[in-house]
Formats: structure tokens, C-alpha cells, sequence
């Protein structure tokens, strides 16, 4: 009887682990539910692909991201981490505090014949602005959200210099958000002229 006893603890104990387990996996997906219902929403795309770089950070994409692209990713980041150092911003400065979506790009080239791997997003306060192609506009990255950070680029099959680039470029929207959002504020907007890179 006492084996019993001390067995439908174990059992219970186990199960309680288990619940507590199944809570946080769901706790996680539903943010990223909501992450990926939003990049959705500005691409029209789905993100079927999830991996990690290998510094950490966290990606969703169209197609399965070769180690290139990550490993481009993880150079934009770094590049962001010590730009924000130098100003001595120390809020979302971990690898693991972004998600990135990769989206499949509107256009391969830019007006100049460029390859720029583009996504056409809404042109909200962007209307009438020489940024306006008639209710979109392309972008080569956009923030999805600030918390958690996440934001939207184009898929690259070539130069992924531009990759680490717009990474950092984006990134910058948020750092700027979560530690300085005076000058985020100022800069956020690039309708009214003002580009990247904001930090120097
Ligand atoms: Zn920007």
C-alpha cells in the first residue's frame, strides 16, 4: 500500500512536470503565432522553415535558409551590437532576442538594374512620397515587431554582404526603440527623408 502511495506521487509529480512543460511550448508558440501572423500579414507569404543561427537568433522563412544566409545574418547583428556598444545601449543586444523572417522578394532589381531583393509592403505614410509605386512600396527590410524584436527581409541568393546589411540596418529601428526612443522616434520615418545607417 505504501509503494502504491509513493508511486501515484511519482506519477502525479510527472504529470504536473509534464503540464508545466506543455504550458511553456505553448506559451512560446503563441507569441510566435502572432509574430508569424503579422509578417504574414506585410508579405503575404508563409513561414513554413524555422532554424537558429548559430549565434542564436531565431529564423522563420519561405524556404529551407542555408548556413550562408545565417551565418550573414549573425555578421549584421554583430555589426549592430557594436555600433549599440558604442553608445552604450545594453537593451535587446543578445542574439536570441531576434527573430528574423526571410520573405520571398517582390523584385530581384532595383531601378538602376541593381540586384536587390525587395518586398513590396503597404505604403501607409509612405503614400505620395517618391518611396510611393501606387499603394506599396519596396523595402528591403521591415520591422514585424518591437517586443519581442522581429523583423521582415528579402530572400538573397547572391550577395549576402546586403543581407548582414539590411539586418543591421533594421536592427537599428529596434535597438534604437528599446534604449533610446527619442532618437527612435526622430529617425523611424524615412518618408520624410533620413536613411540608414542612423547609428554611426
Ligand atoms: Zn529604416
Amino acid at each position: 500500500m505504501k509503494k502504491y502511495k509513493f508511486l501515484l506521487q511519482a506519477v502525479s509529480i510527472f504529470a504536473f512536470a509534464l503540464l508545466l512543460f506543455q504550458n511553456t511550448i505553448t506559451a512560446q508558440s503563441r507569441v510566435d503565432r502572432i509574430l508569424i501572423g503579422e509578417a504574414t500579414r506585410i508579405t503575404n507569404d508563409e513561414f513554413p522553415n524555422f532554424t537558429t543561427t548559430p549565434k542564436g537568433a531565431r529564423v522563420y522563412s519561405v524556404n529551407r535558409a542555408n548556413s550562408k544566409t545565417l551565418d550573414a545574418i549573425d555578421k549584421g547583428l554583430k555589426d549592430l551590437f557594436a555600433v549599440a556598444a558604442k553608445h552604450d545601449y545594453s537593451q535587446k543586444t543578445d542574439y536570441a532576442d531576434y527573430t528574423i523572417f526571410i520573405a520571398k522578394p517582390d523584385r530581384l532589381k532595383d531601378i538602376n538594374n541593381q540586384y536587390s531583393p525587395d518586398i513590396a509592403v503597404g505604403a501607409a505614410q509612405y503614400a505620395g512620397s517618391i518611396y510611393d509605386k501606387g499603394g506599396y512600396i519596396y523595402a528591403a527590410g521591415m520591422v514585424v515587431a518591437f517586443k519581442p524584436c522581429a523583423f521582415v527581409i528579402g530572400e538573397h541568393t547572391k550577395n549576402l554582404e546586403r543581407v548582414s546589411e539590411v539586418v543591421r540596418y533594421e536592427g537599428e529601428h529596434l535597438i534604437l526603440y528599446h534604449n533610446d526612443p527619442k532618437l527612435y522616434n526622430k529617425t523611424k520615418d524615412h518618408s520624410k527623408g533620413g536613411g540608414h545607417p542612423i547609428l554611426q
